[in-house]
């Protein structure tokens, strides 16, 4: 069948809005009607190079949410109909990590960026008959999309497809961290660096958690007021030293007990491992890009201070445990998800999408198919 996708074919230039070809689903997999998908900023490293990915022409998206419309033969537990959520890492079922429910950290994780499907093939073509990969094997900025089996989860039928998009990729990103990587707790100081898509999430879930202080750190204001919606307590409207500074001055010296770096980790996770107090976390939840080498921590004030820094992928937990988990938070009211949604496109507005983004315009955009 065709189908309509945004596809990334050369660095730095909008995505392509054109009609591919898609081939029908093998044994393991399922066509999935997209229904939403997320304006993450993990594609907009991809399209400007700071990510890099195996193969062009590719098709972006990787925060979705849709409909099954048809299930190979060897598909279990999913069926036409069936409402899901596409999930970036795979879960395998059978290597190391996913026998002990760990399937973040999947074996074939690291196929991601290569293009093809999860058995090495390609459902894709373009107009001239060159294979097309999927982002994240997902490929969710497309009217339609073969993934297997291993990158869905089955969700109940009465979430909106808008809000069901976002919990695969940013609400556990963030939430996950703190509650799942940081571990939390009731009383704590907590610093998030980037109010977007994660950060905001990093804001819920440290609100969740219990957290006393809640310090959001952002260049652009209007992110520091809509912060305070999400639970934080306190607005930092700087960077750098004078970021380090602000905080210190808000915890009378000591530090936060948790410091998230949700955006530009080269430029931000100093300044925020130095808001950190003594003993405290320090966690990476943004992409740091390719091309960045190295980041500097003297190793000497790692000693002495006993900090640790970790880093937190899909919030450092099973999306196949935190899908159902975060969904029934948003059915109880304490997890915010439609506040999040700034602004809705088109699939062929998606390029505007990515100019708001980068501009600071959205907490998250959504592309929402009405096919
Ligand atoms: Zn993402
Ligand atoms: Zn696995």
């Amino acid at each position: 069948m065709e189908t309509l996708a945004a596809v990334f074919r050369d660095i730095g230039a909008p995505l392509s809005i054109e009609r591919i070809t898609l081939e029908p689903p093998g044994p393991t997999e399922v066509l999935v009607r997209i229904a939403a998908a997320g304006l993450c900023r993990t594609d907009y490293h991809v399209m400007r190079g700071e990510r890099r990915v195996a193969m062009r022409p590719m098709v972006l998206g990787h925060e979705a949410s849709g409909v099954v419309e048809q299930a190979g033969g060897s598909v279990a537990g999913i069926r036409p109909g069936d409402h899901v959520v596409l999930t970036f890492i795979p879960a395998c079922g059978r290597c190391h990590w996913c026998r002990r429910g760990l399937h973040h950290l999947c074996a074939e994780g690291y196929r991601i960026t290569l293009g093809p499907q999860l058995d090495g093939t390609f459902r894709r073509r373009d107009g001239e008959g060159r294979n097309v990969g999927a982002f994240c094997m997902i490929g969710a900025f497309a009217e339609r999309a073969v993934v297997d089996q291993a990158s869905v989860v089955v969700i109940d039928k009465d979430i909106p497809f808008d809000l069901a998009s976002l919990v695969a990729c940013g609400v556990p990103a963030g939430v996950g961290a703190a509650r799942q990587r940081a571990r939390v707790q009731a009383g704590d100081r907590v610093l998030v660096v980037g109010c977007g898509g994660d950060g905001m999430n990093v804001v819920q879930g440290a609100r969740l958690c219990g957290a006393a202080m809640i310090i959001a750190a952002d260049i652009v204001p209007a992110k520091l007021e809509w912060a305070r919606e999400f639970g934080a307590t306190h607005g930092v409207a700087a960077q750098g030293d004078d970021l380090t500074r602000a905080v210190l001055e808000l915890t009378n010296g000591i530090g936060v007990d948790h410091a998230f770096v949700c955006i530009d980790p080269p430029s931000t996770l100093l300044p925020a491992f130095r808001a950190a107090a003594k003993g405290g976390n320090v966690v990476i939840t943004a992409l740091t890009p390719d091309t960045v080498a190295d980041i500097r921590i003297p190793p000497l004030e790692l000693f002495v201070t006993q900090k640790a820094v970790m880093a937190a992928v899909y919030g450092f937990a099973s999306p196949r445990i935190q899908v159902p988990e975060l969904l029934a938070l948003y059915r109880k009211g304490d997890l915010r998800l439609r506040e999040l949604i700034t602004r809705t496109y088109r699939l062929d507005q998606i390029n505007q999408g990515y100019s708001d983004l980068d501009a600071g315009r959205n907490i998250r955009g959504v592309v929402v198919f009405d096919n």
